[in-house]
């Protein structure tokens, strides 16, 4: 099928990913859009998404191929689309390359839903803690709790300054609407200066009995869990997301492994296949990265999938799976490579 076709259509699915149209992009601020995606019918199923899920996306930048997560900000059943948000990062390639390059029409390739920040059956009150880009999960949860629970609802989100707030008049629509248990505060740090964990002890007050959401920049994140962690909130109540982006590639923050010990794995990248040593429970990853490769990666924590590689010859055992991929896709014979330990000799091939 020809590039234009592919256009055309949409909606090809290439290993995990599925080809989806850019349907329309918002300037959110100065420096984030949020890029709506046409789901078609197809894969309406596919791509069914809870409230704090992301999408996998896999860009070529500058002759890279990077896959990057970026959070559902928009709400299932609620919101026709599927939405997510992208803040530029400084010097960050793919969120850059987003920013600038996608237009409405484009095709991008982005891999099912998948993620565990998820909103909890409970009664309990909600406190949502956002910094930045952070908000993207927050307020899809946010907007579901609202529509489908009485839960009292408390929003702390920080940002540099006033122009900075993603999704602000949306937001202030909530409030308006629901002012008798929705409360939000903002914390610019132009103005109040950066949060700290006394400021998140003051902010929680009474409602210790809460399902807490945090997401946002590490250092915010931090302070939050520290703040919560001075009022030994139990940890089933604390729900975290990463948005950590993957160093550049390379070997310097892998073990050494004594390459004599290991297995041999076959992997093909990029059109190529490089043969390489796999150490005594070292992952398929770690053992690609340290010899010098570039596969695609995240989390490296089991939960974004952005690893994936198919299985073709030999056994791998995964150390665990959080939500990176799914039964159908181990049927399918793939596998991620962040948590593959290799038995015995092995290929595995990373999709085109
Ligand atoms: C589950 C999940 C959900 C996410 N959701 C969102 C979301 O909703 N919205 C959002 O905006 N982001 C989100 N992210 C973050 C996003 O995936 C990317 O990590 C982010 O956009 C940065 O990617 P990048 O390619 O632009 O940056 P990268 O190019 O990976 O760069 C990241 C940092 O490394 C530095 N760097 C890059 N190359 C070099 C080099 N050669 N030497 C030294 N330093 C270097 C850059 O200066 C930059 O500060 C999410 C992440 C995860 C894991």
């Amino acid at each position: 099928m020809s590039a234009e076709e592919t256009a055309a259509q949409g909606s090809e699915a290439n290993g995990p990913y599925y080809s989806l149209r850019v349907a329309e992009i918002i300037e959110e601020t100065a420096d984030a859009k949020s890029i709506v995606l046409d789901v078609p019918a197809e894969f309406a199923e596919r791509f069914a998404y809870e409230s704090g899920q992301f999408l996998s996306f896999r860009v070529e930048v500058a002759g890279h191929r990077l896959v990057r997560c970026y959070s559902l900000a928009s709400a299932p059943r609620l919101d026709s689309a599927h939405k997510v948000t992208i803040k530029r990062v400084v010097d960050g390639r793919a969120s850059n390359w987003m920013n600038d390059e996608v237009s409405v029409g484009d095709v991008l390739e982005v891999m099912p839903p998948s993620g565990i920040f998820l909103l909890q059956d409970r009664d309990t009150p909600l406190v949502l803690f956002s910094g930045g880009s952070g908000i993207t999960p927050c307020i899809s949860i946010l907007k579901t709790a609202l529509e489908t629970t009485s839960r009292p609802i408390k929003l702390l989100y920080a940002n540099r300054d006033d122009r900075s707030i993603i999704f602000k008049d949306e937001l202030n629509a909530m409030l308006s609407a629901n002012s008798d248990r929705l409360e939000i505060v903002h914390r610019l740090d132009d103005v109040h200066g950066f949060c700290d964990a006394a400021l998140i002890v003051q902010q929680v007050g009474p409602r210790k009995d809460a399902d807490f959401y945090i997401c946002g920049p590490g250092p915010f994140m931090d302070v939050v869990e520290s703040g919560l962690g001075s009022l030994s909130i139990p940890s089933d109540r604390i729900h975290i997301e990463r948005f950590e982006s993957p160093d550049t590639p390379g070997a310097e923050d892998s073990a050494p492994i004594e390459e004599a010990e290991g297995q041999i794995v076959t992997i093909s990248l990029d059109g190529q296949d490089t043969e390489i040593v796999v150490g005594e429970g070292e992952t398929i990853l770690a053992a690609a990265r340290r010899v010098g490769l570039e596969p695609p990666f995240a989390c490296e924590e089991a939960y974004c999938g952005c690893c994936m590689a198919k299985l073709v010859e030999g056994e791998v055992e995964m150390l665990m799976n959080d939500g990176g991929i799914d039964q159908r896709q181990i049927d399918e014979g793939w596998i991620l490579t962040c948590q593959g330990v290799v038995k015995g000799k092995v290929r595995v091939e990373y999709p085109d």
